[in-house]
Protein backbone atom coordinates (compact mmCIF):
# COMPACT_ATOMS: atom_id res chain seq x y z
CA UNK A 1 0.00 0.00 0.00
CA UNK A 2 1.50 3.02 -0.96
CA UNK A 3 0.74 6.62 0.83
CA UNK A 4 -2.75 7.23 -1.40
CA UNK A 5 -6.26 5.39 -0.71
CA UNK A 6 -8.97 6.49 -2.68
CA UNK A 7 -10.79 3.94 -1.43
CA UNK A 8 -14.70 5.62 -1.14
CA UNK A 9 -17.91 3.34 0.07
CA UNK A 10 -20.20 5.85 -0.51
CA UNK A 11 -23.74 6.34 0.82
CA UNK A 12 -24.07 3.63 3.64
CA UNK A 13 -27.25 1.60 3.18
CA UNK A 14 -29.46 -0.19 6.44
CA UNK A 15 -29.66 -3.64 6.10
CA UNK A 16 -33.22 -4.90 7.42
CA UNK A 17 -34.64 -8.42 6.53
CA UNK A 18 -31.93 -8.85 4.48
CA UNK A 19 -32.61 -6.09 2.08
CA UNK A 20 -30.31 -3.21 1.94
CA UNK A 21 -32.31 0.00 1.93
CA UNK A 22 -31.15 4.02 1.24
CA UNK A 23 -32.32 6.23 3.42
CA UNK A 24 -33.48 9.88 2.50
CA UNK A 25 -32.30 12.16 5.76
CA UNK A 26 -31.85 15.94 5.94
CA UNK A 27 -29.22 14.45 8.71
CA UNK A 28 -26.30 12.81 7.02
CA UNK A 29 -23.40 12.09 8.76
CA UNK A 30 -19.77 11.90 6.45
CA UNK A 31 -17.40 9.47 7.46
CA UNK A 32 -13.35 10.15 7.36
CA UNK A 33 -10.30 8.07 6.25
CA UNK A 34 -8.46 10.08 9.47
CA UNK A 35 -5.61 9.99 7.97
CA UNK A 36 -6.28 11.98 5.07
CA UNK A 37 -8.72 14.02 6.51
CA UNK A 38 -11.14 12.78 3.71
CA UNK A 39 -14.45 11.53 3.63
CA UNK A 40 -15.16 8.02 2.33
CA UNK A 41 -18.78 7.45 2.98
CA UNK A 42 -21.85 9.11 4.66
CA UNK A 43 -24.41 7.39 6.52
CA UNK A 44 -28.33 9.05 6.95
CA UNK A 45 -29.69 9.26 10.31
CA UNK A 46 -32.23 7.00 10.25
CA UNK A 47 -34.53 8.15 13.37
CA UNK A 48 -37.82 6.79 14.26
CA UNK A 49 -40.07 5.45 11.52
CA UNK A 50 -36.64 3.47 10.06
CA UNK A 51 -35.09 2.22 13.38
CA UNK A 52 -39.44 1.15 14.31
CA UNK A 53 -39.80 -0.98 11.00
CA UNK A 54 -35.80 -2.55 11.51
CA UNK A 55 -37.84 -3.59 14.99
CA UNK A 56 -41.15 -4.84 13.20
CA UNK A 57 -38.41 -6.50 10.87
CA UNK A 58 -37.00 -8.32 13.47
CA UNK A 59 -39.67 -9.08 15.91
CA UNK A 60 -41.10 -10.86 12.72
CA UNK A 61 -37.87 -12.66 12.42
CA UNK A 62 -37.62 -13.76 16.30
CA UNK A 63 -40.89 -15.93 16.03
CA UNK A 64 -39.35 -18.56 13.44
CA UNK A 65 -35.67 -18.15 14.49
CA UNK A 66 -36.08 -18.62 17.88
CA UNK A 67 -37.62 -22.29 17.37
CA UNK A 68 -34.87 -23.19 15.23
CA UNK A 69 -33.15 -25.87 17.81
CA UNK A 70 -29.76 -24.68 19.08
CA UNK A 71 -28.03 -27.14 17.25
CA UNK A 72 -28.98 -25.56 13.91
CA UNK A 73 -28.91 -22.08 15.14
CA UNK A 74 -25.05 -22.70 15.66
CA UNK A 75 -24.24 -23.54 12.46
CA UNK A 76 -24.80 -20.06 11.30
CA UNK A 77 -22.15 -19.16 13.66
CA UNK A 78 -19.33 -21.91 12.52
CA UNK A 79 -20.19 -20.47 8.98
CA UNK A 80 -20.10 -16.65 9.99
CA UNK A 81 -16.65 -17.74 11.33
CA UNK A 82 -15.41 -19.07 8.93
CA UNK A 83 -16.15 -16.29 6.14
CA UNK A 84 -14.63 -14.07 8.68
CA UNK A 85 -11.43 -15.54 9.10
CA UNK A 86 -11.34 -16.33 5.41
CA UNK A 87 -11.60 -12.34 4.68
CA UNK A 88 -9.48 -11.30 8.12
CA UNK A 89 -7.64 -9.13 5.95
CA UNK A 90 -10.36 -7.33 3.96
CA UNK A 91 -12.47 -6.77 7.11
CA UNK A 92 -9.26 -5.55 8.92
CA UNK A 93 -8.48 -3.06 6.03
CA UNK A 94 -11.79 -1.85 5.95
CA UNK A 95 -11.46 -1.15 10.32
CA UNK A 96 -7.98 1.30 8.89
CA UNK A 97 -9.78 3.17 6.61
CA UNK A 98 -12.52 4.05 8.80
CA UNK A 99 -11.00 3.96 12.30
CA UNK A 100 -7.45 4.98 11.17
CA UNK A 101 -5.79 2.42 13.63
CA UNK A 102 -2.78 0.23 12.39
CA UNK A 103 -3.59 -2.84 10.00
CA UNK A 104 -1.96 -5.14 12.79
CA UNK A 105 -4.39 -3.46 15.36
CA UNK A 106 -7.06 -3.98 13.08
CA UNK A 107 -6.25 -7.54 12.51
CA UNK A 108 -6.40 -7.92 16.37
CA UNK A 109 -9.62 -5.82 16.44
CA UNK A 110 -11.20 -8.58 13.85
CA UNK A 111 -9.66 -11.63 15.29
CA UNK A 112 -11.45 -10.67 18.80
CA UNK A 113 -14.61 -10.35 17.08
CA UNK A 114 -13.71 -14.26 15.19
CA UNK A 115 -13.25 -15.02 19.19
CA UNK A 116 -16.68 -13.82 20.28
CA UNK A 117 -18.23 -15.86 17.37
CA UNK A 118 -16.33 -19.06 18.22
CA UNK A 119 -17.18 -18.17 22.20
CA UNK A 120 -20.75 -17.94 21.72
CA UNK A 121 -20.83 -21.13 19.23
CA UNK A 122 -19.31 -22.79 22.08
CA UNK A 123 -21.73 -21.38 25.11
CA UNK A 124 -25.16 -21.23 23.75
CA UNK A 125 -25.70 -24.92 24.54
CA UNK A 126 -25.35 -23.29 27.87
CA UNK A 127 -28.98 -22.14 26.99
CA UNK A 128 -30.21 -25.50 28.99
CA UNK A 129 -31.92 -25.31 32.04
CA UNK A 130 -32.57 -27.45 35.02
CA UNK A 131 -34.99 -30.20 36.57
CA UNK A 132 -36.19 -32.42 39.27
CA UNK A 133 -38.47 -34.76 39.38
CA UNK A 134 -40.92 -35.10 42.45
CA UNK A 135 -40.56 -31.70 43.77
CA UNK A 136 -43.35 -33.09 45.72
CA UNK A 137 -45.69 -36.86 44.78
CA UNK A 138 -45.90 -37.19 41.20
CA UNK A 139 -45.09 -33.45 40.47
CA UNK A 140 -41.92 -32.18 38.41
CA UNK A 141 -40.33 -28.59 37.87
CA UNK A 142 -38.09 -27.45 35.67
CA UNK A 143 -36.69 -24.34 34.41
CA UNK A 144 -36.40 -23.25 30.87
CA UNK A 145 -34.07 -20.14 29.34
CA UNK A 146 -36.18 -18.50 26.70
CA UNK A 147 -34.99 -15.81 24.67
CA UNK A 148 -36.31 -12.55 24.72
CA UNK A 149 -37.45 -10.95 21.25
CA UNK A 150 -35.57 -8.16 20.00
CA UNK A 151 -31.97 -6.69 21.33
CA UNK A 152 -30.81 -3.28 20.55
CA UNK A 153 -27.29 -3.30 19.62
CA UNK A 154 -25.28 0.27 20.06
CA UNK A 155 -21.41 0.54 19.72
CA UNK A 156 -18.84 3.44 19.75
CA UNK A 157 -16.59 4.59 16.73
CA UNK A 158 -13.37 3.14 18.78
CA UNK A 159 -13.81 -0.44 18.11
CA UNK A 160 -15.84 -0.41 14.83
CA UNK A 161 -16.52 -4.26 15.07
CA UNK A 162 -15.11 -6.01 17.89
CA UNK A 163 -17.29 -4.18 19.99
CA UNK A 164 -20.44 -5.10 17.80
CA UNK A 165 -19.48 -8.72 18.26
CA UNK A 166 -19.23 -8.61 21.88
CA UNK A 167 -22.85 -8.95 21.34
CA UNK A 168 -24.18 -9.81 18.59
CA UNK A 169 -23.28 -13.52 17.96
CA UNK A 170 -24.66 -14.41 21.48
CA UNK A 171 -27.53 -12.63 21.51
CA UNK A 172 -28.85 -14.66 18.33
CA UNK A 173 -27.09 -17.61 19.04
CA UNK A 174 -29.47 -17.85 22.34
CA UNK A 175 -32.86 -17.35 19.69
CA UNK A 176 -32.62 -13.91 19.67
CA UNK A 177 -32.75 -11.10 16.90
CA UNK A 178 -30.92 -7.69 16.98
CA UNK A 179 -31.07 -4.18 15.50
CA UNK A 180 -27.20 -2.95 15.72
CA UNK A 181 -26.73 0.64 15.49
CA UNK A 182 -23.33 0.95 14.90
CA UNK A 183 -21.37 4.52 15.60
CA UNK A 184 -21.87 7.31 13.34
CA UNK A 185 -18.16 8.18 12.69
CA UNK A 186 -17.40 4.36 11.88
CA UNK A 187 -20.21 2.68 10.56
CA UNK A 188 -18.88 1.29 7.09
CA UNK A 189 -17.17 -2.55 8.62
CA UNK A 190 -20.71 -3.71 10.33
CA UNK A 191 -22.38 -1.91 6.98
CA UNK A 192 -19.76 -3.97 4.74
CA UNK A 193 -19.94 -7.51 6.87
CA UNK A 194 -23.96 -7.34 6.80
CA UNK A 195 -22.56 -9.67 3.44
CA UNK A 196 -21.12 -12.36 5.78
CA UNK A 197 -23.92 -12.53 7.51
CA UNK A 198 -26.02 -12.94 4.22
CA UNK A 199 -23.13 -15.35 2.66
CA UNK A 200 -23.82 -17.48 6.06
CA UNK A 201 -27.47 -18.10 5.40
CA UNK A 202 -28.75 -15.95 8.32
CA UNK A 203 -32.62 -15.73 7.64
CA UNK A 204 -33.58 -12.37 6.90
CA UNK A 205 -34.44 -9.59 9.71
CA UNK A 206 -32.29 -11.98 12.15
CA UNK A 207 -29.72 -9.40 12.17
CA UNK A 208 -30.21 -5.54 11.14
CA UNK A 209 -28.51 -2.39 11.13
CA UNK A 210 -29.55 0.94 11.38
CA UNK A 211 -27.09 3.85 10.91
CA UNK A 212 -27.59 7.21 12.86
CA UNK A 213 -27.11 9.07 15.65
CA UNK A 214 -28.40 9.81 18.87
CA UNK A 215 -32.26 9.90 17.54
CA UNK A 216 -31.66 6.72 16.01
CA UNK A 217 -31.00 5.25 19.49
CA UNK A 218 -33.82 7.01 20.96
CA UNK A 219 -35.77 5.25 18.87
CA UNK A 220 -34.81 1.69 19.73
CA UNK A 221 -34.90 3.15 23.76
CA UNK A 222 -38.54 4.18 23.61
CA UNK A 223 -39.68 1.12 21.16
CA UNK A 224 -41.31 -1.43 23.57
CA UNK A 225 -40.72 -4.31 20.64
CA UNK A 226 -36.91 -3.82 22.01
CA UNK A 227 -36.27 -5.80 25.48
CA UNK A 228 -32.99 -4.92 25.64
CA UNK A 229 -29.91 -2.63 25.00
CA UNK A 230 -26.41 -3.65 24.76
CA UNK A 231 -24.50 -0.63 24.83
CA UNK A 232 -20.52 0.59 24.82
CA UNK A 233 -19.54 4.58 24.84
CA UNK A 234 -19.12 7.05 26.88
CA UNK A 235 -20.06 7.88 30.54
CA UNK A 236 -22.75 10.62 29.88
CA UNK A 237 -24.26 8.51 26.79
CA UNK A 238 -24.19 5.34 29.16
CA UNK A 239 -25.95 6.71 32.08
CA UNK A 240 -28.90 8.12 29.96
CA UNK A 241 -29.03 5.10 28.11
CA UNK A 242 -28.94 3.09 31.15
CA UNK A 243 -31.77 5.28 32.95
CA UNK A 244 -33.84 5.96 29.98
CA UNK A 245 -33.89 2.26 28.90
CA UNK A 246 -34.51 0.91 32.52
CA UNK A 247 -37.36 3.21 32.66
CA UNK A 248 -39.02 1.99 29.55
CA UNK A 249 -38.39 -1.76 31.69
CA UNK A 250 -35.60 -2.88 29.57
CA UNK A 251 -32.77 -4.82 30.17
CA UNK A 252 -29.67 -2.89 29.80
CA UNK A 253 -26.56 -3.26 29.74
CA UNK A 254 -23.68 0.00 29.07
CA UNK A 255 -19.74 -0.47 28.98
CA UNK A 256 -18.77 3.26 29.59
CA UNK A 257 -15.37 6.01 29.74
CA UNK A 258 -12.59 5.04 31.41
CA UNK A 259 -8.95 6.27 33.33
CA UNK A 260 -6.54 3.77 33.77
CA UNK A 261 -3.90 3.52 36.12
CA UNK A 262 -0.64 1.63 35.30
CA UNK A 263 2.23 1.35 37.95
CA UNK A 264 5.19 0.38 38.04
CA UNK A 265 7.44 -1.09 41.10
CA UNK A 266 10.79 -0.42 41.76
CA UNK A 267 10.82 -4.29 41.44
CA UNK A 268 9.49 -4.55 37.98
CA UNK A 269 11.26 -5.81 34.82
CA UNK A 270 11.48 -3.21 32.61
CA UNK A 271 12.29 -4.90 29.79
CA UNK A 272 8.94 -6.31 29.77
CA UNK A 273 7.27 -2.86 31.07
CA UNK A 274 8.23 -0.48 28.79
CA UNK A 275 6.99 -2.08 25.70
CA UNK A 276 4.02 -2.93 27.35
CA UNK A 277 3.57 0.58 28.58
CA UNK A 278 4.19 1.80 24.89
CA UNK A 279 1.60 -0.66 23.25
CA UNK A 280 -1.25 0.45 26.21
CA UNK A 281 -0.43 4.32 25.81
CA UNK A 282 -0.20 4.64 22.29
CA UNK A 283 -1.55 1.85 20.75
CA UNK A 284 -4.77 2.25 19.43
CA UNK A 285 -3.55 6.08 19.12
CA UNK A 286 -4.89 5.99 22.88
CA UNK A 287 -8.20 5.70 21.48
CA UNK A 288 -9.07 2.35 23.83
CA UNK A 289 -11.25 2.20 26.63
CA UNK A 290 -8.15 -0.01 28.39
CA UNK A 291 -5.62 2.08 27.37
CA UNK A 292 -3.14 3.37 30.45
CA UNK A 293 -3.51 7.02 31.23
CA UNK A 294 -2.01 7.46 34.35
CA UNK A 295 1.36 6.25 34.77
CA UNK A 296 2.21 5.45 38.69
CA UNK A 297 6.04 5.47 39.68
CA UNK A 298 7.60 5.71 43.01
CA UNK A 299 10.58 8.06 43.86
CA UNK A 300 13.32 5.15 43.60
CA UNK A 301 12.26 4.22 40.02
CA UNK A 302 10.69 7.56 38.58
CA UNK A 303 13.75 9.04 36.55
CA UNK A 304 14.74 5.47 34.72
CA UNK A 305 10.94 4.41 33.83
CA UNK A 306 10.11 8.36 32.37
CA UNK A 307 13.47 8.58 30.33
CA UNK A 308 12.81 5.20 29.39
CA UNK A 309 9.49 5.44 28.45
CA UNK A 310 9.69 8.83 26.20
CA UNK A 311 12.84 7.71 24.54
CA UNK A 312 10.86 4.87 22.80
CA UNK A 313 7.40 7.15 22.66
CA UNK A 314 9.52 9.80 20.85
CA UNK A 315 10.72 7.73 18.51
CA UNK A 316 6.81 5.55 17.09
CA UNK A 317 6.67 5.90 13.28
CA UNK A 318 3.13 8.18 12.77
CA UNK A 319 0.95 7.26 9.46
CA UNK A 320 -1.21 5.73 7.69
CA UNK A 321 -2.54 2.28 9.06
CA UNK A 322 -2.10 0.48 5.80
CA UNK A 323 1.47 1.44 5.67
CA UNK A 324 3.85 -1.33 6.45
CA UNK A 325 6.12 -0.22 9.35
CA UNK A 326 3.57 2.82 10.98
CA UNK A 327 3.66 2.67 15.33
CA UNK A 328 0.98 4.80 15.27
CA UNK A 329 -2.33 6.12 13.22
CA UNK A 330 -4.39 9.00 13.53
CA UNK A 331 -7.19 10.48 15.76
CA UNK A 332 -10.76 9.78 14.68
CA UNK A 333 -11.54 13.38 13.50
CA UNK A 334 -10.39 16.71 13.82
CA UNK A 335 -12.69 18.21 16.70
CA UNK A 336 -11.32 14.82 18.64
CA UNK A 337 -8.25 16.14 17.70
CA UNK A 338 -8.77 19.63 19.15
CA UNK A 339 -10.04 18.66 22.05
CA UNK A 340 -6.87 15.63 22.90
CA UNK A 341 -5.16 19.27 22.31
CA UNK A 342 -6.98 21.17 24.75
CA UNK A 343 -6.40 19.02 27.53
CA UNK A 344 -2.52 19.39 26.60
CA UNK A 345 -3.22 22.82 26.80
CA UNK A 346 -5.26 22.11 30.64
CA UNK A 347 -2.02 20.11 31.74
CA UNK A 348 0.74 22.94 31.28
CA UNK A 349 -1.95 25.67 32.90
CA UNK A 350 -1.95 23.10 35.88
CA UNK A 351 1.67 23.21 36.38
CA UNK A 352 2.40 19.65 34.92
CA UNK A 353 5.32 19.67 33.33
CA UNK A 354 5.31 18.46 29.78
CA UNK A 355 8.29 16.54 28.44
CA UNK A 356 7.10 15.29 25.23
CA UNK A 357 4.38 17.34 23.04
CA UNK A 358 2.99 15.60 20.39
CA UNK A 359 1.47 18.80 18.92
CA UNK A 360 4.56 19.83 16.68
CA UNK A 361 4.03 16.36 14.52
CA UNK A 362 4.05 17.13 11.15
CA UNK A 363 3.47 14.60 8.41
CA UNK A 364 4.27 15.48 4.81
CA UNK A 365 2.25 12.52 2.87
CA UNK A 366 -1.08 13.46 5.21
CA UNK A 367 -1.15 16.82 5.28
CA UNK A 368 -4.97 16.80 6.66
CA UNK A 369 -4.60 14.26 8.34
CA UNK A 370 -5.79 14.16 12.27
CA UNK A 371 -2.49 13.42 13.99
CA UNK A 372 -1.19 13.89 17.45
CA UNK A 373 2.37 12.69 18.56
CA UNK A 374 2.85 10.86 21.68
CA UNK A 375 2.87 13.24 24.52
CA UNK A 376 3.91 12.86 28.02
CA UNK A 377 3.42 15.28 31.18
CA UNK A 378 5.66 14.32 34.20
CA UNK A 379 4.59 15.94 37.84
CA UNK A 380 1.13 15.30 37.65
CA UNK A 381 -0.93 15.08 40.46
CA UNK A 382 -4.27 13.24 41.73
CA UNK A 383 -6.28 16.40 41.80
CA UNK A 384 -5.37 17.69 38.21
CA UNK A 385 -7.89 16.91 35.57
CA UNK A 386 -5.33 15.86 33.32
CA UNK A 387 -5.67 12.74 35.68
CA UNK A 388 -9.25 12.43 36.35
CA UNK A 389 -10.94 12.93 33.46
CA UNK A 390 -10.70 10.55 29.73
CA UNK A 391 -8.68 12.60 27.53
CA UNK A 392 -8.76 9.16 24.51
CA UNK A 393 -6.09 9.91 22.92
CA UNK A 394 -2.16 9.35 23.30
CA UNK A 395 -1.18 11.56 26.19
CA UNK A 396 0.08 10.21 29.07
CA UNK A 397 0.56 11.47 32.57
CA UNK A 398 3.37 10.58 34.90
CA UNK A 399 2.74 10.63 38.86
CA UNK A 400 5.03 9.89 41.75
CA UNK A 401 3.51 8.08 44.66
CA UNK A 402 5.01 7.20 47.91
CA UNK A 403 4.37 3.47 48.20
CA UNK A 404 1.35 1.04 47.06
CA UNK A 405 -0.55 2.20 49.20
CA UNK A 406 -1.02 5.42 47.91
CA UNK A 407 -1.22 4.05 44.71
CA UNK A 408 -4.20 2.23 45.31
CA UNK A 409 -5.60 5.40 47.10
CA UNK A 410 -4.80 7.37 44.03
CA UNK A 411 -6.50 5.02 41.48
CA UNK A 412 -9.98 4.12 43.55
CA UNK A 413 -10.05 8.06 43.94
CA UNK A 414 -10.80 7.93 40.30
CA UNK A 415 -14.83 8.26 39.34
CA UNK A 416 -13.80 5.31 36.36
CA UNK A 417 -13.16 2.12 37.55
CA UNK A 418 -12.62 0.14 33.68
CA UNK A 419 -9.23 -1.13 34.12
CA UNK A 420 -5.52 -1.18 36.30
CA UNK A 421 -2.02 -2.65 35.87
CA UNK A 422 0.57 -3.52 38.18
CA UNK A 423 4.03 -4.25 37.20
CA UNK A 424 6.08 -6.08 39.65
CA UNK A 425 7.81 -9.19 40.44
CA UNK A 426 6.54 -9.19 43.99
CA UNK A 427 3.63 -11.56 44.37
CA UNK A 428 2.31 -9.71 47.53
CA UNK A 429 2.15 -6.61 45.69
CA UNK A 430 0.65 -7.90 43.10
CA UNK A 431 -2.38 -9.94 45.15
CA UNK A 432 -2.54 -6.74 47.16
CA UNK A 433 -3.27 -5.21 44.15
CA UNK A 434 -5.81 -7.15 42.74
CA UNK A 435 -7.26 -7.26 46.23
CA UNK A 436 -8.13 -3.84 47.24
CA UNK A 437 -8.32 -1.95 43.85
CA UNK A 438 -11.47 -0.99 42.65
CA UNK A 439 -11.42 -1.76 38.93
CA UNK A 440 -12.85 -4.14 36.55
CA UNK A 441 -9.99 -5.43 34.70
CA UNK A 442 -7.06 -5.66 35.96
CA UNK A 443 -3.50 -6.35 34.50
CA UNK A 444 -0.14 -8.10 36.19
CA UNK A 445 2.70 -7.34 34.42
CA UNK A 446 0.36 -7.03 31.18
CA UNK A 447 -0.37 -3.36 30.03
CA UNK A 448 -3.67 -3.85 28.02
CA UNK A 449 -5.84 -5.95 30.38
CA UNK A 450 -8.44 -7.30 27.54
CA UNK A 451 -10.05 -10.13 28.44
CA UNK A 452 -10.72 -12.85 26.28
CA UNK A 453 -13.81 -14.07 24.67
CA UNK A 454 -15.21 -16.15 27.23
CA UNK A 455 -14.97 -14.24 29.95
CA UNK A 456 -16.79 -11.24 30.39
CA UNK A 457 -15.69 -7.34 30.04
CA UNK A 458 -15.57 -6.33 33.43
CA UNK A 459 -15.88 -2.81 34.30
CA UNK A 460 -16.72 -1.02 37.71
CA UNK A 461 -18.19 2.50 38.80
CA UNK A 462 -18.53 4.57 35.92
CA UNK A 463 -17.33 2.61 33.77
CA UNK A 464 -20.55 0.65 34.12
CA UNK A 465 -24.00 0.46 34.40
CA UNK A 466 -26.23 -2.49 34.91
CA UNK A 467 -24.90 -5.90 36.61
CA UNK A 468 -24.09 -8.57 33.42
CA UNK A 469 -21.57 -7.60 31.13
CA UNK A 470 -20.06 -8.18 27.79
CA UNK A 471 -18.71 -10.90 25.68
CA UNK A 472 -19.04 -14.52 27.16
CA UNK A 473 -18.91 -16.00 30.84
CA UNK A 474 -22.40 -16.65 32.16
CA UNK A 475 -23.19 -13.37 31.87
CA UNK A 476 -24.67 -13.18 28.38
CA UNK A 477 -26.95 -16.55 28.63
CA UNK A 478 -28.47 -14.34 32.25
CA UNK A 479 -29.18 -11.10 29.62
CA UNK A 480 -30.36 -12.57 26.67
CA UNK A 481 -32.40 -15.40 28.11
CA UNK A 482 -35.79 -15.29 30.41
CA UNK A 483 -35.96 -18.00 32.80
CA UNK A 484 -39.16 -20.32 32.42
CA UNK A 485 -40.44 -22.57 35.08
CA UNK A 486 -42.57 -25.23 34.73
CA UNK A 487 -44.18 -27.16 37.17
CA UNK A 488 -46.10 -30.55 35.95
CA UNK A 489 -48.36 -33.14 37.12
CA UNK A 490 -48.73 -36.02 35.24
CA UNK A 491 -50.15 -38.58 37.45
CA UNK A 492 -53.75 -40.60 36.81
CA UNK A 493 -57.16 -38.12 38.18
CA UNK A 494 -57.33 -41.44 41.10
CA UNK A 495 -53.81 -40.65 42.24
CA UNK A 496 -54.09 -36.99 42.24
CA UNK A 497 -56.89 -37.30 44.33
CA UNK A 498 -55.66 -39.98 46.24
CA UNK A 499 -53.01 -37.67 47.38
CA UNK A 500 -55.15 -34.87 48.70
P1 LIG B 1 -20.30 8.01 22.39
O1 LIG B 1 -20.90 7.87 23.75
O2 LIG B 1 -20.17 9.37 21.83
O3 LIG B 1 -21.16 7.18 21.32
C1 LIG B 1 -21.46 5.81 21.51
C2 LIG B 1 -22.77 5.50 20.79
O4 LIG B 1 -23.82 6.24 21.40
C3 LIG B 1 -22.76 5.86 19.32
O5 LIG B 1 -23.39 4.84 18.59
C4 LIG B 1 -23.54 7.17 19.26
O6 LIG B 1 -24.24 7.34 18.05
C5 LIG B 1 -24.51 7.02 20.42
N1 LIG B 1 -24.84 8.32 21.04
C6 LIG B 1 -24.03 9.40 21.18
N2 LIG B 1 -24.68 10.39 21.83
C7 LIG B 1 -25.90 9.92 22.12
C8 LIG B 1 -27.04 10.49 22.78
N3 LIG B 1 -27.01 11.71 23.26
N4 LIG B 1 -28.14 9.74 22.89
C9 LIG B 1 -28.18 8.47 22.39
N5 LIG B 1 -27.14 7.90 21.76
C10 LIG B 1 -26.02 8.60 21.61
O7 LIG B 1 -18.89 7.25 22.44
P2 LIG B 1 -17.74 7.24 21.35
O8 LIG B 1 -17.07 8.57 21.34
O9 LIG B 1 -18.25 6.69 20.08
O10 LIG B 1 -16.76 6.14 21.97
C11 LIG B 1 -15.74 6.42 22.90
C12 LIG B 1 -16.18 6.15 24.31
O11 LIG B 1 -16.54 4.77 24.46
C13 LIG B 1 -15.06 6.38 25.31
O12 LIG B 1 -15.57 7.03 26.43
C14 LIG B 1 -14.58 4.97 25.66
O13 LIG B 1 -13.97 4.85 26.92
C15 LIG B 1 -15.87 4.23 25.60
N6 LIG B 1 -15.64 2.79 25.43
C16 LIG B 1 -15.90 1.99 26.48
C17 LIG B 1 -15.68 0.62 26.39
C18 LIG B 1 -15.97 -0.28 27.55
O14 LIG B 1 -15.99 -1.48 27.38
N7 LIG B 1 -16.20 0.24 28.74
C19 LIG B 1 -15.19 0.08 25.18
C20 LIG B 1 -14.95 0.94 24.10
C21 LIG B 1 -15.18 2.31 24.24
Amino acid sequence: MSHVDTTVYGSLPNYVGGRRIEVVSETRYPVYNPAFGSVIAEAPESGGDHVASAVDVAQTAFEKWSRIPVTERVKFLFRLERLMSERLDELAATVTREHGKTLSEARGEVLRAIENVEAAAASVYHIMGKNNLDISEGIDEELYRVPLGVFGVVSPFNFPLMVPFWFIPYAVGLGNTVVVKPSEKTPVSMTFITRLFEEAGFPPGVVNVVNGGSKSVDALLINPKVKGISFVGSTSVAEYIYSRGTASHKRVQAGASAKNFEVVMPDADLNLVIPSLISSFFGNAGERCLAGSVLVTLPENHERVLKLFVDVASKLRLGYGLVAGVDMGPLIRREHLERVKRYIEVGESEGARLVLDGRGVRLNDYPDGFFLGPTVFDEVSADMRISREEIFGPVASVMTVRNLDEAIEVINSSRFGNAATIFTSSGHHAREFVSQVEAGNIGVNIGVAAPIAFYPFAGMKDSFFGDLHAQGGDDHIYFYTERKIVISRWGNAKQIVSTH
